[in-house]
């Protein structure tokens, strides 16, 4: 294990996406990050390595896209119907999904740097190409894309945090596994030093610039209790078990402020027998995202969401949520033979909790914890209400409803089709929403709002942009634009240093 020096001009703490677009952005200015990983390198780069790797950005068009994805090929121009993400359309999803509390500096920051952000990770070696498998679906010979993001890294999570840190060895950037960080000293001039702690040796490095990296609180069941309520400690954690909330808890101990909305957070319906943590050889994959097609109950036998209130990418990260407040914190969705095409990948791993039926009272009594006759009720009404009248689209909100108690506003299709399947989930938590207040310099500011000399943030870690929900895609791109913006920062701060 490589020793930990004394002293080092900028800490990157973290080593995922935002961590490293930071360092890499720094190394650009001529200042050479330490990095600072928890976890051993086998485990390296926290939920960016969980990922599909999927990333929104604007574009106009497909000539602004295909600066992203260059290498096009010409089957795919023809065949694929790239269409336009505006940047009005990102701000759009960005204020409808936040119920408009989202910081409009920090959200024109992501909306607006989107895209030359993905650009400039393609010169550091990062490839991208269109993500038709889940973000698109194929109408008369052609495919569409639906709900803002159609690229993804090439290798999904796995493929960036390799092809980041390959970079990141090509400008000689050590990262220190098994480090983490403790705690942060200040002095007159502001960040002075990091504490950390590597294998239960505790040390110091003095330093002239932090940037924070390391992720929210959602892996640590006690801080989820607290700032998310009753119950949250309970759910699973999608990815990584080492965003402890360390960073948070750091910066607010030297007077960070707290920003954001701290009760809140991404999460989505995870199998109901995944592991505690993300296991990294199944990935994204305990995610049951086609919900939209089919309908959702629980251990009443009773719906509790509209399914298809809007495209998954837009209800997905609060729809985890509502399944934890159901009785058991559990949910059953439930497709018929019509719509089985339609499923993800994701429903056909191995480690799937799943019930088949070929009728409605046989599949009811392998749904464990269902009340049967709630069940059989609740899609006898269903089926009686579907507007069958409205053609189904799933590529449009095609209005084909079935208006109930609780609605289904679109993609409602009757469940009469066998064989019926139905599969168990519960919460899964992504990440949390409340972190530490930046400025659009990626500086972290005090309780009074000026900025702490030498204190960057990056990633989860920030608070202010995400609140009730989240349109999918935008974590890493948030994460690469903040990265990039706290590393150029922090370069500038140390060179600022350097030269008094
Ligand atoms: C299963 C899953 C799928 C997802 N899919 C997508 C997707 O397709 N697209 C998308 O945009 N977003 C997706 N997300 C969300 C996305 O992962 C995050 O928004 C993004 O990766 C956060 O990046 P980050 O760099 O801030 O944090 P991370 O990638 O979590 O990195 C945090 C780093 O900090 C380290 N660390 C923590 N504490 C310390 C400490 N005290 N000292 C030192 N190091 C520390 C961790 O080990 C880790 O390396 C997904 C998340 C999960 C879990």
């Amino acid at each position: 294990m490589a020793p930990i020096p004394a002293q080092a001009d900028l800490v990157v703490v973290g080593a995922g996406n935002a961590a490293m677009c930071a360092a890499l952005a720094a190394a650009e200015q001529g200042v050479r990050a330490l990095v600072l990983e928890a976890a051993p390198e086998d485990e390296r780069g926290g939920n960016s390595t969980y990922t599909a790797g999927a990333m929104r950005f604007a574009y106009d068009g497909v000539e602004q896209y295909g600066e992203v994805v260059p290498d096009l090929t010409e089957a795919e121009r023809t065949t694929v119907d790239f269409g336009a993400y505006t940047e009005g359309q990102f701000f759009d999803d960005m204020f409808r999904l936040t119920e408009h509390r989202c910081d409009p500096d920090l959200a024109e920051m992501l909306v607006r740097r989107s895209r030359e952000t993905l650009v400039w990770m393609r010169s550091k070696g990062i490839r991208f190409q269109p993500s038709l498998g889940r973000q698109a679906f194929k109408v008369g010979g052609r495919f569409k894309f639906w709900g803002g993001v159609a690229c993804e890294v090439t290798g999904g999570g796995p493929g960036l945090v390799e092809m980041l840190h390959r970079a990141a060895k090509r400008e000689a950037i050590d990262v220190l596994y098994r480090a983490r960080l403790t705690g942060l000293r200040v002095d007159d001039q502001g960040v002075c030093a990091v504490e950390v702690e590597q294998e239960g040796r505790k040390s110091e490095i003095r330093t002239r610039a932090v940037v924070l990296a390391c992720g929210g609180f959602e892996s640590n069941a006690e801080m989820r209790a607290r700032y998310l309520g009753p119950g949250w400690d309970l759910a699973k954690v999608r990815g990584t078990r080492f965003n402890m909330g360390d960073g948070i808890l750091a910066a607010l101990a030297i007077g960070a402020m707290p920003a954001g909305h701290w009760s809140g957070c991404h999460a989505v319906g995870w199998d109901l027998n995944a592991p505690g943590f993300g296991d990294l050889a199944v990935g994204d994959q305990f995610q049951k995202h086609s919900y939209p097609f089919g309908i959702m109950v629980n251990a009443r036998g009773e719906r509790f969401v509209d399914e298809g209130a809007d495209f998954r990418n837009y209800t997905y990260a609060k729809y985890g949520g509502e399944i934890l407040r159901q009785p058991g914190m559990f949910a059953w969705q439930v497709f018929d033979a019509k719509v089985a095409h339609l499923l993800r990948d994701e429903y056909r791993i191995r480690q799937v909790t799943k019930a088949q039926g070929d009728t409605l009272e046989e599949l009811v009594g392998r749904m464990e914890g269902v009340d049967p006759d709630g069940f059989v009720r609740t899609v006898r009404e269903f089926n009686q209400a579907v507007r069958v009248d409205v053609p189904f689209d799933p590529n449009v909100k095609d209005g084909r409803s079935a208006p109930l108690g609780v609605p289904k506003s679109n993609w409602a299709n009757t469940i009469d089709a066998p064989p019926f399947v139905a599969y168990a989930v519960t919460c899964g938590v992504t990440f949390t929403f409340g972190g530490l207040r930046v400025n659009t310099s990626a500086m972290v500011e005090d309780r009074y709002g000026a900025p702490i000399p030498g204190l960057f943030a990056a990633g989860e870690l920030v608070g202010g942009l995400f609140y009730f929900n989240y349109p999918g895609g935008s974590g890493l791109t948030s994460g690469a634009v903040f990265g990039r913006a706290a590393g150029n920062s922090a370069a500038a701060h140390v060179r600022r240093l350097r030269g008094a």
